[in-house]
């Protein structure tokens, strides 16, 4: 497997419109996109920081993995996604490593690129996730 970039930081909020508000009022940045994921019961705020995003993530469900977070650690980094070519390939060459997965087939994120995370406990403690490379716009 190949790690391209750091596609994304994930940051567990309590509430995602205060939180849009002090990254723009402290930071300066611009959120470009607010999404809701369905599927993970998020709510999400993307910023652009040099290519890698910071994506605020607030709990639209009380008993959502976000809100679950947040319960036991309180508010703070959550995940940390590295963009791969190929999510499945590196899913197998991770497992035959030993690696404990929480995915074992890809699914959809945000933005629709496959996603798929990795178990904290086979990854020093930081949920990893690994996500499809963007093909870029132009
Ligand atoms: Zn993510």
């Amino acid at each position: 497997m190949h790690v391209n970039s750091i596609e994304h930081i994930a940051i567990a909020v309590k509430n995602l419109d205060e939180s849009i508000n002090f990254y723009e009022n402290t930071f300066g940045l611009k959120c470009y996109l607010i999404e809701e994921v369905v599927d993970q019961k998020v709510r999400t705020a993307f910023f652009n920081v040099g290519g890698t995003k910071i994506e605020l993530v607030e709990s639209t469900d009380s008993q959502g993995t976000i809100a679950k977070f947040i319960e036991k650690h309180g508010e703070g980094i959550h995940h940390i996604a590295f963009a791969v070519n190929d999510v499945e390939s590196s899913l197998k060459e991770l497992e035959s490593k030993g690696i404990k997965l929480i995915d074992r087939t890809p699914r959809p994120g945000a933005e629709g690129l496959d996603i798929a995370f990795l178990h904290p406990k086979s990854t020093l403690g930081v949920l990893t996730e690994l996500c499809k490379e963007k093909l870029k716009d132009k």
